[in-house]
C-alpha cells in the first residue's frame, strides 16, 4: 500500500506535487474536496488514464531504442503493450480521447518524432533519464519536525541545441498556436519539473520542452513549444511555495477552506461549481451522485 502524503491523525499533507500544490494555488476548497475527501468527477478519469497511457507509451519506447531495438521494433512492441495495457479502457460518450485514437496518436507522435528528433535523451550514470520519479526535502518545516518535500515525475531528460530540458508531454483538445505554449510560463508544474532536475538529479535544465498532441476527431496534430526557467525564477518559485505551504498548515490547522470564487471558471471551468452553487447543507449528497471517490496521491508511482 502507498504511504500516505499527510502527516499521521492530521489533515497537513507534508509530500505535495505539481497537482496538490496547482489545486492549493487555485482555491483552497478545490484542493479540500480533491486531496483530503478525494472527490473527482466521473469523466474527469478519462483525461488522466488517456495522458497516462501516452506518456507510458512514449517512455517505454525511448527506453527500448537505448536496449538497441531498431524504430520499428521499439515502435510494434510499444504498441503491443499499450494495446494490452489500454485493453479496457473505453470511454462512454467520448470522441476525442478514445483508445483508438490514443493508439493513432502515439504511432503518429513517433513516425514524426521518434527516429529523427534533434531532441536526444540525456543518460544519467549509464540508463537514459525517462520515467524519473524524484522526492526531495524543501527544508521547510511541516509538523513534529517533519519537513514538506516535493515529489512528481519527469517523462524524459533532453539535450537539444546544446541545452538540457525536461521534456514532459501532452494530450489536449485546444489549438495549438503560441497561445497555448504560453499557458506554461509562468506554470506551477513546469517550475517545479525545472528545479527538480537542478536539484535530484544534479542536472540544471534550461527550461522544459512541451511536446503536445491535440486530439481530433479522426486526427492529430503535434507542435513543440518551450517553457524557459532562469535560476533566478526558479528560486523565486521555491521562496514563493513557502509561503504557500505555510497557508496549507494554516488551513489544516484551522479546518477551513475557503472557496476561491474567482477561480470557478465559465462553463467548463472548475468541476465544482455545481456543488458549490448548491448550499452548504446538500453539497454532499450531490458530490456522492455526481463525483466518485479516487484519492490523489502524489507518492503513488504511475
Ligand atoms: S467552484 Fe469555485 S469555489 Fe468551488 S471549488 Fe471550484 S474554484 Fe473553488
Amino acid at each position: 500500500m502507498t504511504e500516505s502524503p499527510f502527516i499521521a491523525d492530521t489533515s497537513l499533507q507534508y509530500v505535495w506535487d505539481s497537482t496538490s500544490l496547482g489545486l492549493l494555488k487555485t482555491c483552497p476548497r478545490k484542493y479540500y474536496y480533491t486531496l483530503i475527501e478525494g472527490w473527482v468527477k466521473k469523466e474527469k478519469s478519462v483525461h488522466l488514464d488517456f495522458g497516462g497511457f501516452y506518456a507510458s507509451a512514449l517512455e517505454n519506447y525511448h527506453k527500448k531504442i537505448f536496449a538497441g531495438l531498431s524504430h520499428e521494433d521499439a515502435l510494434d512492441d510499444t504498441i503491443s503493450q499499450t494495446l494490452i495495457a489500454s485493453a479496457n479502457f473505453s470511454p462512454d460518450n467520448e470522441t476525442y480521447k478514445t483508445r483508438e485514437n490514443l493508439i493513432r496518436s502515439i504511432i503518429w507522435y513517433l513516425e514524426e518524432f521518434g527516429p529523427n528528433d534533434p531532441a536526444t535523451t540525456v543518460i544519467i550514470d549509464g540508463r537514459p533519464a525517462v520515467e524519473l520519479t524524484f522526492k526531495f526535502d524543501t527544508d521547510i518545516p511541516a509538523l513534529n519536525g517533519m519537513n514538506f518535500v516535493l515529489s512528481g515525475h519527469l517523462d524524459r531528460l533532453v539535450e537539444f541545441c546544446g541545452s538540457t530540458y525536461v521534456m514532459d508531454q501532452k494530450t489536449t483538445k485546444m489549438s495549438l498556436g503560441a497561445h497555448y505554449f504560453k499557458m506554461y510560463s509562468p506554470d506551477n508544474q513546469m517550475s517545479l519539473y525545472s528545479l527538480a532536475s537542478r536539484i535530484v538529479f544534479n542536472t540544471p535544465v534550461s527550461g522544459v520542452i512541451i511536446d503536445a498532441a491535440q486530439i481530433l476527431v479522426g486526427s492529430t496534430r503535434f507542435a513543440r513549444g518551450f517553457a524557459l526557467r532562469s535560476e533566478a525564477e526558479l528560486d523565486e518559485w521555491l521562496a514563493d511555495t513557502e509561503v504557500w505551504l505555510d497557508r496549507a498548515k494554516n488551513y489544516a490547522e484551522e479546518e477551513k477552506w475557503p472557496m476561491n470564487d474567482t477561480a470557478c471558471g465559465n462553463y467548463g471551468g472548475c468541476a465544482f461549481r455545481d456543488v458549490c452553487s448548491k448550499s452548504p447543507q446538500v453539497r454532499h449528497v450531490y458530490l456522492a451522485s455526481e463525483f466518485e471517490k479516487k484519492h490523489w496521491n502524489p507518492l503513488e508511482i504511475r
